[in-house]
C-alpha cells in the first residue's frame, strides 16, 4: 500500500495519528471502554497488535495495554517536544500508534499508551460467556 492508498483508506484524524505522528485528544477514543475479547489490529495494514487479556484502564484517557504481541510492535526513541518517551509503531507498517512507559500497574511493568484510531478490534464474536 503506497501512502495516497493510505491517506484514502483512513479519516483525515486517523491519517493524522498514524502517519503524522498525531495524538487523539484523552477520552475522545472509542476503543477506551471496550470489553469485547479478540485482538487488536493495525488499522493500517491489520498486523495483531495487542491481546485484549492486556487491556486495563489506566484512567489517562487512551486506551492501555500491558503487553504487545511478540514482534508485532517496533519501539523508537522519541525526543519531540523536549520529552524523552518510547513511541510505540507497528513492525510492519511503521505507523505510529503511541507511546510505552515503564510505569505499568501489572508484573510486566509496562503501559502501552495507544491511540484508539490506530486500533481495530477484531473481536472472537463466537466466543459467548
Ligand atoms: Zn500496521
Amino acid at each position: 500500500m503506497n501512502e495516497e492508498e493510505i491517506k484514502k483508506k483512513l479519516t483525515p484524524e486517523e491519517y493524522h495519528v498514524l502517519r503524522e505522528k498525531g495524538t487523539e485528544a484523552p477520552f475522545s477514543g472509542q476503543l477506551l471502554h471496550e470489553t469485547r475479547e479478540g485482538v487488536y489490529t493495525c488499522k493500517v495494514c491489520g498486523n495483531p497488535l495487542f491481546p485484549s487479556t492486556a487491556k486495563f484502564d489506566s484512567g489517562t484517557g487512551w486506551p492501555s495495554f500491558d503487553q504487545a504481541l511478540p514482534a508485532s510492535t517496533k519501539l523508537v526513541h522519541d525526543q519531540a517536544y523536549g520529552m524523552e518517551r518510547t513511541e510505540v509503531v507497528c513492525a510492519k507498517c511503521g505507523s505510529h500508534l503511541g507511546h510505552v512507559f515503564e510505569d505499568g500497574p501489572t508484573n510486566t511493568g509496562k503501559r502501552y499508551c495507544m491511540n484508539s484510531v490506530c486500533l481495530e478490534l477484531a473481536a472472537d464474536e463466537g466466543k459467548k460467556k
